[in-house]
């Protein structure tokens, strides 16, 4: 099974691949946390993805298609996997539909998780990580135990560049110029499911749970 989750930067497509992930015992594919685990590492990937993500912008497809094709090539993908992230362009799409076409499948499902870009600014205006184990919080929805400090390992708490109010909206023009066009994409493929990312993520994950069925 090869699912694909669609959304706007901050629409808790994320949350919804961990949790498909937990259910159907499925691998948890985001090139996002892979762009951010080169750059923990110092890698030279790392260092080129970063100049782009600081601004909000999207890494180049060459690079981005690249690195999604080394890990889903990998023993643990072979049954299928959550797409979370990826992809975010046409270009990209295509280089995913050739990619699954020489392996003889197809995506099952590109479920897009809808939230308007008030909410999405809101929400992510109050997000804070640790910068040491990755955990996320939010100033309103999902408070540390101690403010400003990581209940898990004790770090203080940073807003992600990111997450700047500024990259923020420059994210979401990025997504409805380049990536918004893949809903029309994926619906003409026929597999097109649409869920309303406002509500609580239990909520959202019964609306998938349908879906995937
Ligand atoms: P995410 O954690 O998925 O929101 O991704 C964080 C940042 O990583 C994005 O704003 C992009 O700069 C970069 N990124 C992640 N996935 C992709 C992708 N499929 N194509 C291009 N850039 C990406």
């Amino acid at each position: 099974m090869v699912i694909i989750m669609l959304g706007a930067p901050g629409a808790g497509k994320g949350t919804q691949a961990e949790r498909i992930c937990a259910e159907y015992s499925l691998p948890h594919i985001s090139t996002g946390d892979i762009f951010r685990a080169n750059i923990k590492g110092n890698t030279e990937l790392g260092k080129e993805a970063k100049s782009y993500m600081d601004r909000g912008e999207l890494v180049p497809d060459e690079l981005t298609v690249r690195i999604l094709k080394d890990r889903v090539s990998q023993d643990d993908c072979a049954k299928g996997y959550v797409l979370d992230g990826f992809p975010r362009t046409i270009p990209q799409a295509e280089a995913l539909d050739e990619m699954l076409k020489s392996s003889g499948i197809a995506a099952d499902h590109a479920i897009d998780v809808e939230v308007p870009d008030e909410n999405i600014i809101r929400r992510m205006g109050g997000r804070r990580s640790c910068p040491s184990c990755g955990r996320i919080y939010h100033i309103e929805y999902a408070k540390p135990a101690k403010e400003g400090i990581c209940d898990n390992c004790g770090t203080a708490l940073v807003i992600r560049d990111d997450d700047r109010d500024e990259t923020v909206r420059n994210r979401l023009s990025v997504y409805h110029e380049q990536t918004q066009p893949l809903i029309e994409y994926y619906k003409k493929s026929g597999i097109l499911e649409e869920v309303d990312g406002t509500q609580s993520p239990d909520s959202v994950f019964e609306a998938v749970k349908k879906i995937l069925g």
